[in-house]
C-alpha cells in the first residue's frame, strides 16, 4: 500500500511534480486501453475547484503520451455527471485539453453498458469500463455532505451512466448502506484492471463539499496504485480519523494490520519515508452533516435521527428554478411549483445539494 504524496502550491509548477508520477507508473505494463476517469461533478468552471482542474488532467495526460509514450489513440477520457456530462465537459474546460492532445471524451451514458449485479441490485457499467485495461482516476481532494470526502473510491462511482448515479440513492439510502455499494463497485472493477489514483489536491474543498463547500489551496497531489491507501492518507491530512469515512472502514476490515502495510514517501527533490504521524496536516471545516453524528453513539442516532438530521430546504431568493433538483431527486420529493420539499418522501441523499450549481439548497436540523 504505497502513497506518494508532493506539495505544489499551484498548478503552474506541476511539471516540476513529474518524479511522483515517475515512482507511481514505474512498471506499467502494455496497457492498450486506458480509461482516464476525472472528477466532473457538474458545469462547474475550474475556479470554482468542484472539478479535477483542467492543467492536471494536461499534465497526467501529457506525461503518458511524452514520458511514457503511450498513443492517444489508446486513451479515452470517461465521465458521468450528475447531469449534463456534455455541458460539465466543456465549462470544466477538459474538452480543451482532451482536444489538445487528441484524445476522445466519452460522456458514458452515451456507451453501451454491461449490465453486473452487486449487492441484489442491477447495475449498468459502461462498455469502455469493462473494456479497460487500467483506469487512471483522477478525484479531487473534497469533503461530503453525506460521504463526509470524496475520494479515489468515491471518484469511481462516476463510472455509473447518467440518471442511474442518482437513483441507487433510492436502493441505499443510508450513508453507510451506500458506502457498501461505493467499495463493492470498487472491488468489482479492481478485479479486471489496475486502478491508478493520482488526486487533485492543489485546491480542494472543505465544509458543504462536494460542490457548495468552500475551495481550499491544500497545495498537495497524493497517487497511489492502491485507492484505499491514497484515501487513507488523503482524509488524515485533511483532518479526519481515517475510520470516520465508511468506506476507508469497510475496506480496511479485511486487512490485517493495514497501519503496517501503509508504505508513505514525500517526494521531493528527494524521496523520503514517513510516517502518517509525522506528516503535516490540514484542518478542512467539516460538512454540517458531520458533528452530531460523530460524537453520538449509533442506537443514539437512531433513536434521535429525525431530529439531528440535517434536512434539506429551498432557499427562495437563491433559487433560480433551473429545475435540476427537481430532475435528479430519486425520489421525487421536490416540487418546484411552491419550492417545497415533501419531508416524508425526503431520504436526507443531498443529492440536490450536490447538484444545485446556485448553493440554493441548504441544510437544517430543524425545519
Ligand atoms: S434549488 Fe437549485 S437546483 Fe433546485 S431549482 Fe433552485 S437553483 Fe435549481
Ligand atoms: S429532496 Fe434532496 S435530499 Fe431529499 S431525497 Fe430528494 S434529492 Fe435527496
Amino acid at each position: 500500500m504505497e502513497v506518494y504524496y508532493t506539495t505544489v502550491k499551484n498548478y503552474n509548477l506541476l511539471d516540476r511534480r513529474n518524479k511522483l508520477l515517475d515512482l507511481t507508473f514505474s512498471n506499467l505494463g502494455d496497457n492498450k486501453r486506458i480509461l482516464v476517469k476525472p472528477n466532473i461533478l457538474g458545469p462547474y468552471p475550474p475556479d470554482k475547484h468542484v472539478t479535477t482542474h483542467p492543467a492536471f488532467l494536461d499534465w497526467i495526460l501529457k506525461y503518458l503520451i511524452e514520458v511514457k509514450g503511450i498513443e492517444e489513440g489508446n486513451i479515452v477520457v470517461g465521465e458521468s455527471s450528475g447531469f449534463s456530462t456534455e455541458k460539465a465537459y466543456e465549462v470544466s474546460r477538459i474538452k480543451e485539453v482532451c482536444e489538445k492532445y487528441g484524445i476522445s471524451f466519452l460522456p458514458f451514458e452515451r456507451d453501451k453498458s454491461v449490465k453486473i449485479k452487486l449487492l441484489n441490485t442491477t447495475l449498468a457499467i459502461p462498455k469502455t469500463v469493462i473494456d479497460s485495461d487500467l483506469i487512471i482516476n483522477l478525484p479531487k481532494l473534497k469533503t461530503h455532505v453525506l460521504m463526509r470526502y470524496t475520494g479515489a473510491v468515491k471518484n469511481l462511482y462516476g463510472c455509473i451512466p447518467g440518471g442511474l448515479k442518482i437513483k441507487l440513492h433510492k436502493y441505499f439510502p443510508r450513508a453507510y448502506d451506500f458506502a457498501h455499494l461505493l467499495v463493492e463497485l470498487y472491488r468489482y472493477l479492481s478485479k479486471g484492471r489496475e486502478i491508478i489514483s493520482v488526486m487533485d489536491g492543489i485546491w480542494g474543498m472543505d465544509g458543504n463539499g462536494p460542490s457548495n463547500g468552500k475551495p481550499v489551496n491544500a497545495q498537495i497531489v497524493i497517487a497511489s496504485r492502491d485507492a484505499l491507501a491514497l484515501d487513507i492518507f488523503a482524509t488524515y491530512y485533511i483532518g479526519y480519523n481515517p475510520m470516520d469515512v465508511l468506506t476507508n472502514r469497510i475496506l480496511t476490515e479485511r486487512i490485517e494490520n493495514w497501519e503496517d502495510k501503509l508504505n508513505i514517501f514525500e517526494v521531493d527533490g528527494i524521496v523520503r519515508r514517513r510516517d502518517l504521524m509525522e506528516v503535516p496536516r490540514m484542518n478542512f471545516r467539516k460538512p454540517d452533516t458531520y458533528y452530531l453524528t460523530s460524537i453520538l453513539p449509533p442506537f443514539i442516532i437512531r433513536l434521535i435521527s429525525s431530529i439531528i438530521i440535517e434536512k434539506p430546504r429551498i432557499d427562495r431568493v437563491r433559487c433560480k428554478r433551473c429545475g435540476v433538483c427537481e430532475k435528479i431527486c430519486p425520489v421525487g420529493a421536490i416540487s418546484l411549483e411552491n419550492l417545497e420539499i415533501d419531508r416524508k418522501k425526503c431520504i436526507n441523499c443531498y443529492c440536490c445539494h450536490e447538484m444545485c450549481r446556485f448553493n440554493a439548497i441548504k441544510l437544517r436540523r430543524f425545519l
